[in-house]
This record gives C-alpha cells, structure tokens and sequence, in this order.
C-alpha cells in the first residue's frame, strides 16, 4: 500500500472523497450488521425524516500517524459516548459503543492511503453521522435510520502559523435554555450559520455565544469551547448545561492538571471576568487550541495580554503536550489512544 499522491501540507478543511466508508441502516427495530461500501452517495425519499425535521447528530474525530508510525485515533470512545447522548435527545436509536469504535477502526484501516505522514500536520477527519431516513411527515421520530462514517482528510490548522484570533461578543444565541446545546446536531450548526456569516463579514473571525438564559455568562463559539487561563495561572473553562462537552477541552483540563501541574476547573465564568483574564483559547478537534487576542463586545475592545502573534505560554504549554501525547512523542493516559494499526 502507498499513501495517495496528495500534497497533505497544502489541504484545506475541505471533503475529499475517499474509497471506503462504513454504512449500518436501522429498521424493524434493529441494526443491520453493517458493512463497508464505496458509494458515497445516500440516496433517500424526499420526506425523509432529516430533509423534514432535522433528525440527525454528528461526530467528529482524527485518525493519523504516530512518530513510530502506528496509525491511530484519539478517545474515539468519547466519541462513541456522545453521540450516544445526541441521538436519545433527538429520539434516534443509539449505535452500540463498541461497533461505532469497531467501524472507526474499520474506516481508518480502509483507507490507510489516506491517512496523512506523520510531520505533515495533516489528519484524516472522521465523520460519523446518524439521521433518519423514512417519510415522516407529521412531527414524529423517523423509525429508520443511518449511521454511516467516512473519512477526509484534512490539512494543518495554523498553517501560515498561529495567528490569534479577533472575536465578536454575539447578539444572536446558538442555543435555547433547555435546548440542545450539549448535544452535536446539524440543527445547532444551522442556527448559528447566520450569526458566522455576519461576524466573517464584519471582520470577525467567530462569535463568543452568552449563556441564553441571562446573556451574562460565557458560553461558547459556534464549533468549540473556550479555555482561560487567569492572571495567577489557573485554567478555567466555562461551566453550563447548554454548551457542547468538548473531548478536546475535558482532554486540556486534565492535562493542565495532571501533566503540567496547574489548578484547572469548569465552572460558571460571568462575562465581566474576562477582561481579567491573561489568555484565552478555543478548543476542538480541529485545532486543539487556537488562541484568542482580541475579544469585543458592542464596540468595547478586549485585547488579552498574549497578543496578537503568538499563543500565550500556558495555552501553548496545554498545546504542546496534548498535541505531543496525540502524536505519541509524550507518554498518553491509560486508553487515550486507540491503535489501528
Ligand atoms: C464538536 C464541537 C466542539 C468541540 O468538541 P471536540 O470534541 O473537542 O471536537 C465544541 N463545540 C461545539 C458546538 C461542537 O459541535
């Protein structure tokens, strides 16, 4: 097997179809027991349950290339478990756990060739996702579904870089009290749609969403959590039942704690604290961590002390070990990395 001939430091975030994708339908009750295809098209009646009423949640996880060379993937069971609780709160039957990490596995070692050469910065992004696919109509659940993944790979997230971002304090709310914030579902991505084409065209890179509730209290961005770091070095992350429970940012709190022996904590952070805080990053998947320099709120400029131009040291610190526990340079907790080959 030789990888594809791809430039991987020149990828965007962008699909690239490749050959193989895991695909398990639901019906009469029960999974199918699943099988690997190369169609990469789905095919459905035009009342399907997700064109109608948005019935479909989604996950997001790496597959790349170790030092030594094993390719592998980063908490895939936290994946597994998540998408576990999107699917009860959207009423679509869960996927076992250990057959979302089996197809995982399955999807990766099928198009090996596609995943990037370690040193690249490039990644193969897996895309699980779970809808419902029968005619519904009037407002019910669907009573047959998918669940199908498949691969793309991706390129360097700071590539000409670290360049800290400028973000804007939202008017607009990603999630309703009580709603489905917690949850990874297409419907919060398409609320927030509107809001990020509004900032991007005001020269904002993303929008800092208030808790909905009291609009006093940081929540999140559109795609990933915030991490602060205050004045006296502590990590803190902000605590509420209508933000998404980012494995990437559950993953930088224990290693602040753990690895870089720092104080961290989740906990409720009103908005009016961050003009206090030394540095601030969002984290997901896709980045780990990209660090915020600027954060204004109706004309009122936040500049964290970190800058402009670089990461401030202790997100890069949080950085620079997770990144290095993924890649297998740093010795990784019990069950973090899950080998495929
Ligand atoms: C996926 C997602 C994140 C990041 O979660 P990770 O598990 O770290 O990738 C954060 N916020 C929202 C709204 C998301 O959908």
């Amino acid at each position: 097997m030789a990888k594809k001939d791809i430039d991987w430091g020149s990828l965007g975030f962008g699909y690239i179809k490749t050959d193989y994708r895991y695909v398990s339908n639901y019906k009469d009750g029960a999974w199918d027991e699943g099988e690997m295809t190369t169609d990469g098209n789905v095919v459905l009646s035009e009342c399907a349950g997700v064109i109608q009423y948005a019935q479909t949640v989604f996950e997001g996880l790496k597959a790349y290339e170790t030092e030594d060379g094993r390719l592998v993937t980063f908490r895939p069971d936290l994946n597994a478990e998540r998408i576990e609780q999107s699917a009860k709160r959207l009423e679509i039957p869960v996927f076992p756990k250990d057959r979302f990490i089996d197809a995982v596995k399955k999807v990766v070692k099928a198009n090996e060739d596609y995943v990037p050469p370690y040193g690249s910065g490039a990644t193969l992004y897996l895309r699980p996702v779970l809808f419902g696919t029968n005619p519904v109509i009037g407002v019910k659940p669907a009573n047959e579904y998918q669940f199908r993944i498949f691969g793309t790979p991706v390129g360097p997230y700071f590539k000409g870089g670290v360049k800290p971002l400028t973000i804007k304090v939202s008017d607009f709310d990603r999630a309703a009290p009580n709603g489905t914030g917690n949850i990874k579902a297409g419907l919060n991505y398409a609320m927030s749609l509107h809001a990020i084409v509004t900032a991007h065209a005001e020269g904002y890179d993303e929008n800092m969403y208030l808790d909905p509730k009291t609009r006093t209290n940081v929540e999140e961005t559109g795609g990933a959590n915030f991490l602060f770091v205050t004045k006296d070095g502590k990590v803190v992350t902000p605590k509420s039942d209508s933000i998404l429970p980012s494995i990437t940012r559950r993953s930088l709190v224990y290693v602040a704690k753990h690895y870089l022996g720092l104080e961290a904590e989740e906990r409720v952070i009103p908005f009016e604290e961050v003009k206090d805080m030394a540095e601030c990053g969002l984290c997901g998947t896709a980045a780990v961590i990209s660090p915020v320099g600027k954060i204004v709120d109706h004309g009122k400029e936040i500049c964290l002390p970190s800058g402009m131009t670089e990461m401030g040291p202790i997100t890069k610190k949080l950085y620079d070990t997770l990144t290095g526990i993924q890649m297998g340079r740093i010795e990784a907790p019990e069950g973090w990395i899950y080998e495929i080959k």
